[in-house]
């Protein structure tokens, strides 16, 4: 894998697409294991979640509903902070199993914000399942229930995350070059 070059910023391989799908399946098989005749309702945080979800509920061996939520905190490469709410969930979690998907967790005010709106609505329980976590930026309330890998406090792009809307195709991950 070579470094690749998104707007202004070049970035260097770091998780190679083959290393994110033992990951992601270990992952699959865990949730799988936990959630076994519970139909879950898996919500999936948009925009950078999607690649992500799609190869963990497709590993997943039991029955779920999928539903999707877009929330946006990042402006650039570091968060703004303040989360703003951009889409309703079409589903009604009340009384539900529910795992929110995200691509990443780095300070975990995206997450908090997310639960606790969710919690008013008492699902009968809640998980949370991000393929990327900084553990080193965290300052959340909840616990990670599933992480695919902890990750140091520098700015990655691609399997669906972006750089300013850039980069969500690529198969591999790639880490900003200093
Ligand atoms: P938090 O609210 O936990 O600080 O940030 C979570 C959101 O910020 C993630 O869902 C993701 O959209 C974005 N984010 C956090 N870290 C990174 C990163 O290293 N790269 C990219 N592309 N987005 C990130
Ligand atoms: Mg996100």
């Amino acid at each position: 894998m070579e470094s690749i070059v998104l707007h202004d910023k070049r970035f260097k391989p770091y998780l190679s697409a083959e290393k994110i799908h033992a990951a992601v399946k270990q992952m699959a098989s865990t949730v799988s294991k936990d959630y076994e005749g519970l139909c879950p309702l898996i919500v999936v945080v948009l925009k950078g979640s999607f690649i992500f979800a799609a190869d963990l509920v497709r590993e997943l061996n039991m029955d779920c509903q999928l539903s999707f939520i877009r929330l946006s905190s990042y402006e650039g490469t570091s968060s703004s902070g303040t989360v703003s709410s951009l889409m309703q969930l079409d589903t009604d979690i009340t009384n539900r199993h529910i795992i929110v998907i995200e691509d990443i967790i780095d300070t975990g005010t995206t997450i908090d914000f997310l639960l606790k709106a969710f919690q008013t609505q008492q699902p009968k329980s809640l998980k949370i399942a991000s393929l990327l976590f900084k553990p080193k930026a965290f300052k959340g309330n909840y616990t990670i229930d599933y992480t695919g890998f902890e990750i140091p406090n520098d700015f990655i792009v691609g399997y669906g995350l972006d750089y300013n809307e850039l980069g969500r195709n690529l198969k591999d991950i790639y880490v900003i070059a200093e």
